[in-house]
């Protein structure tokens, strides 16, 4: 069967996440977590002080970082799932508490960061047999996807679904200010001026809130089969 390029965009917390790595794991593609990029970037800058006060970044100070930040994956050979490690760290659990959540956005918006991890994201792709989820993979990273999907779902079911993730990892968690989070990241990702979170005009576009996480992977699967018929 054709290997093709599968774009997974949308809202924060929509389950994009879940329905790109199932997908993967039953077809045999690579998975590329592009905020866990992000993130990754954002637990280096919270842990060299780059943020000031009032949480805007000291560009100076992490464009002169940026060579020492080294993102990348590797499987965990129990879960057969890939994890984030900064450097040679692995930072999987720390990348997803709410004080990355509550900074991420700030540096997902500046341009070098984004140059450089697009460009490690399109190095990735270059083989195709790739499910990469983000907010502009559709539109920036891999405008060419065979197929690209948008997710959406109600702020209040998104905040509750990231509510019960963290509960059941046990992480501090309180229901409005996750909301809060929710809502101030999709306002920030889609107002950016370097890559605004967009549908792309040849997405298919998916609102999950009222799905199971069993029907929208089937739905998934379905739209891959068609697209490698094409
Ligand atoms: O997907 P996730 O919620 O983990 O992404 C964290 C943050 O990273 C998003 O809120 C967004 O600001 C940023 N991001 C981005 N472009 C991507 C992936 C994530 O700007 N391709």
């Amino acid at each position: 069967m054709k290997k093709i390029t599968i774009a997974i965009d949308g809202l924060s917390s929509c389950g994009k996440s879940t329905m790109a790595k199932e997908l993967a794991k039953a077809i045999g593609y690579i998975y590329v977590d592009t905020g866990a990029m992000y993130r990754a970037v954002t637990l280096f800058a919270l842990r060299h002080d780059i943020f000031n006060a009032d949480g805007s970044v000291q560009l100076e100070k992490l464009k002169e970082m940026m060579p020492q930040i080294g993102v990348s994956f590797k499987l965990n050979s129990l879960t057969g799932r890939p994890e984030t490690y900064l450097n040679s760290e692995n930072v999987e659990q720390e990348i997803r508490s709410m004080e990355v959540s509550s900074h991420v956005s700030p540096i997902a918006a500046i341009d070098f960061v984004r140059t450089a991890l697009v460009a490690q994201q399109q190095q990735m792709g270059k083989e195709k047999g790739i499910v990469m989820d983000g907010r502009d993979i559709g539109t920036v990273v891999f405008p060419d996807a065979e197929l690209k999907i948008y997710v959406t779902a109600d702020a209040e079911v998104r905040a509750q679904r990231r509510f019960e993730e963290l509960k059941e990892k046990g992480q501090p968690a309180d229901f409005n200010t996750i909301l809060k989070n929710v809502q101030e990241r999709d306002y920030i990702d889609s107002h950016r001026e370097v890559s605004p979170l967009r549908k792309a005009d040849d997405a298919l576009e998916l609102d999950n809130s009222h799905l199971t996480i069993a029907q929208q992977n089937a739905w998934l699967k379905e739209h891959y089969l068609q697209a490698v018929k094409e």
